[in-house]
């Protein structure tokens, strides 16, 4: 018999979750703090122009998410582009991401350039990460590209994404970033990245519209506010002040979250929870009039920026106006996160002239910024082991976040894919 389930967040995992339920033949409701889906991956009013506050590509291993198309009958709206790659370095932008790229980089000796092709060579080849699972990410890439590789190409890709938390990252969730990208390609020296017409709104759209049809609900500007537990089962969540009653809810909203929401978790788990640790972003969005570069991606290692690169989000997926975002990944307690967005506007502006001088401030049509508490989970070595199991020892209750499918980075297709597994779990 079809069991009502209450689903807690309405980003990618959260709707994945709802979707498969119905499937089943369930009746999910879907409770959502924020007044859209999306989470991440959500829309926002652009000056006319409706696109998703983070920039959002996909890759060819992306199988879930293009499972999902498929099923939801949007798989046409599917895009793949030859993309490029650069690097801002010493002043200079220079093609990179391919081995004659790499081969003919400026400022950096031969034999670093071998190491360091060789490195991101073998990690698209391999496939088990677990001898990786219990070593530090900068030892490792230390040890195979050498100081001065790692110091030019390296160094400041850590440094202004995981700050403080930089000496103690999984060198297997690093590797899983590297493979990634570097698998999708039409071949060594061309790669390949996709993009959904109508950006992720298109793919949100075909999941709300399945899963209402199918009977379930999405509340929106509908934050859950506790979890209510009782003699070791789940009876309800408090939303607005009265009780939901539900027997089986599914949490998918961030992990550091949970322990205000559900204060009568067993204390040892409450502590694991609150030992998760989360990058923020504040992520700038720029619509120009002339474009910055060719690029779709550019790395940059410039002492006057502190950012370890940018997207040129209209290089991949063609638009009216050359759009550009630049994320500053921090940790939430930084100082500068509590920064007003004119300090980031203003560092973007500045930081685009400095690497195309023919922009002007006329070029700039709007910029704006988007900021995320809990953007990426920082995944120490054996990160899994730390991570209590979905499945928690209250009766009718699982919680999980991007972190639970460690050691992929978080993605629209991972979220998808573990969301949907979850849901065969929750009503067996
Ligand atoms: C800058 C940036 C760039 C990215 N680029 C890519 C990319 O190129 N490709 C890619 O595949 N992925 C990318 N991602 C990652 C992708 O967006 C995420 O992996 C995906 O959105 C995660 O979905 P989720 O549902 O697991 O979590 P989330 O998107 O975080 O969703 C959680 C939801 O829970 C809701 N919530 C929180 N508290 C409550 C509460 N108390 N009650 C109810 N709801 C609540 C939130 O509002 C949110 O909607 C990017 C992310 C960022 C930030």
């Amino acid at each position: 018999m079809g069991q009502r389930v209450a689903v807690l967040g309405a980003g990618p995992m959260g709707l994945a979750v709802a979707y498969q339920l119905t499937q089943d033949g369930h009746y999910p409701v879907v409770f959502e703090a924020d007044d859209r889906v999306g989470g991440m991956t959500a829309s926002f009013d652009f000056n006319g122009l409706e696109i998703e506050r983070y920039y959002h590509f996909h890759c060819i291993s992306d199988h879930a998410f293009l499972q999902a198309l498929g099923e939801l009958g949007i798989a046409d709206k599917m895009r793949w582009v030859e993309t490029k790659m650069g690097y801002w370095y010493q002043g200079r932008l220079q093609p990179w991401g391919n081995p004659v790229a790499l081969m003919k980089f400026r400022g950096l000796s031969l034999m670093a350039k071998f190491r360091y092709g060789l490195h991101a060579l073998l990690c698209t080849k391999r496939n088990d990460w677990l001898p990786l699972d219990s070593l530090d990410a900068v030892s490792w890439i230390k040890r195979w590209v050498g100081k001065e590789a790692y110091e030019i190409l390296w160094r400041r890709l850590f440094d202004y994404k995981f700050y403080d938390y930089s000496d103690n990252l999984s060198a297997a969730w690093i590797w899983s970033r590297i493979r990634r990208i570097g698998r999708s390609r039409f071949s060594l020296s061309r790669e390949k990245l996709g993009y959904l017409e109508g950006g992720s709104e298109t793919l949100l759209q075909a999941l709300k519209d399945a899963i209402e049809i199918a009977g379930g609900e999405i509340r929106l500007k509908s934050p859950a506010e506790k979890l209510i537990i009782e003699g070791g089962k789940v009876v309800g969540i408090q939303v607005a002040g009265q009780l939901e009653i539900f027997d089986r809810v599914v949490s998918t909203i961030p992990l550091p979250y949970v322990p205000q929401l559900m204060p009568d978790l067993p204390q040892d788990i409450l502590s694991q929870f609150a030992a998760k640790k989360n990058i923020a972003v504040v992520c700038v969005i720029a619509k120009l009039k002339r474009p910055v570069t060719e690029n779709f991606w550019l790395n940059t290692n410039d002492p006057e920026m502190d950012i370890p690169g940018l997207v040129e989000y209209s290089n991949l997926r063609p638009l009216d106006k050359h759009v550009v975002y630049v994320p500053f990944y921090l940790p939430s307690e930084h100082p500068m996160f509590a920064e007003p967005d004119e300090v980031f506007l203003s560092k973007v502006r500045t930081y685009l002239k400095k690497i195309n001088p023919r922009l002007c401030d006329e070029d700039f049509i709007d910029v704006r910024a988007s900021r995320y508490r809990y953007a990426q989970p920082i995944c120490e070595p054996r990160y899994l082991d730390t991570l209590p199991p979905v499945s928690l020892p209250v009766k009718g209750l699982w919680v999980a976040d991007t972190s639970y499918y460690y050691p992929e980075d978080r993605g629209i297709s991972e979220s998808i894919g573990f969301g949907r597994q979850l849901a065969k779990i929750v009503v067996i």
